[in-house]
C-alpha cells in the first residue's frame, strides 16, 4: 500500500499567530481523528523552528533551501541548516520557483542532492505550461523535468522522494485538472519511474496531485488509482477546507 499523503504549501502567506493558530486547529483536527495519511504543512521559513515540536501531528517542511552547506550566500538557508532544526521535508521544483526566481533543471538537482544527503524528506514538484499541455508531448515534456533533476539518484536514495504534479495552468487558477486527466499523468509518471528505476519501486512511490485542490473536488481527485494525496496551495490556508481534503483518509 503506498503512503497517502495531504500537504499544504502556505506559500507566503499569513503573519506569525495566524500560523500557528492554523496548524494548531490542523493538529487538533488530526489528533481527534483516525486518518490514514500523512499531513505536512510547508511553511515560510521564519515559522519552521515556532511550529516545529514534538506534539506536532503536522510534518513540518520547507519551502526552500540552498545546496550549499554554509558560506557567504546572503538571505538563503541551507538544506544542512534546515535538516539540522529537525525539519522534515523540502519542496524541490514547484512552479513559481522554476518561473519567478528562473530555477533551472540543474540547480533542482543541485538542491535534490543536497537535500538527500541532508535526509530531507524532498517533494519535488513538477508539471507544463497550458501552452505545453495544448501540445502533442507534453507527458513526455513533464517526465523529462524527472529525468533532468531526479533520475540521477540510486534507487535507495529515490525511495524516499515524493512526486508532485502540478499543472502550472491549475496552480492558484481555479481551473482544476479533471480527475482523468491527472491520473492519466500519474500512471505516466509512474511508469517512467518503472524505467528508471524498477516496477516495486514505481508501485511505492507517492505520487500526488496540485492545481486547485479544494474540498469540492478532492474526493474524485484522490479516489484515482494513482493519485496518493494532494499538495494544496489556497485551500490549505483554511484550517476546515483544508482537514475537509484530509478525511478523504
Ligand atoms: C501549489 O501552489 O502548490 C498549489 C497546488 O496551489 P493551489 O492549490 O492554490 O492551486
Amino acid at each position: 500500500m503506498r503512503k497517502k499523503i495531504v500537504a499544504g504549501n502556505w506559500k507566503m502567506n499569513l503573519l506569525l499567530e495566524e500560523a500557528k493558530n492554523l496548524n494548531s486547529l490542523v493538529n487538533n483536527g488530526i489528533k481527534a481523528n483516525k486518518y490514514n495519511c500523512e499531513v505536512y504543512h510547508f511553511v515560510p521559513s521564519m515559522y519552521l523552528l515556532p511550529l516545529l515540536s514534538t506534539d506536532n501531528k503536522v510534518r513540518i517542511g520547507a519551502q526552500n533551501g540552498y545546496p550549499a552547506k554554509n558560506g557567504a550566500f546572503t538571505g538563503e538557508i541551507s538544506m544542512y541548516q534546515l535538516s539540522k532544526a529537525n525539519v522534515n521535508a523540502i519542496l524541490i521544483g514547484h512552479s513559481e520557483r522554476r518561473q519567478l526566481f528562473h530555477e533551472t533543471e540543474s540547480f533542482l538537482k543541485e538542491k535534490v542532492n543536497a537535500a538527500i544527503n541532508e535526509d530531507l524528506k524532498v517533494f519535488f514538484c513538477c508539471g507544463e505550461t497550458l501552452e505545453q499541455r495544448n501540445s502533442s508531448n507534453y507527458t513526455n515534456i513533464v517526465i523529462s523535468q524527472l529525468e533532468n533533476s531526479l533520475f540521477h539518484l540510486s534507487a535507495e536514495d529515490f525511495k524516499g522522494v515524493v512526486i508532485a504534479y502540478e499543472p502550472i495552468w491549475a496552480i492558484g487558477t481555479g481551473k482544476t485538472a479533471t480527475a482523468e486527466q491527472a491520473n492519466e499523468m500519474h500512471i505516466a509518471l509512474r511508469k517512467a519511474i518503472a524505467n528508471a528505476y524498477t516496477p516495486k519501486i514505481a508501485e511505492e512511490t507517492t505520487i500526488l496531485y496540485g492545481g486547485s485542490c479544494k474540498p469540492s473536488n478532492a474526493k474524485e481527485l484522490l479516489s484515482q488509482s494513482d493519485i496518493d494525496g494532494g499538495l494544496i496551495g489556497g485551500a490549505s490556508l483554511n484550517a476546515e477546507d483544508f482537514l475537509s481534503i484530509i478525511s478523504n483518509y
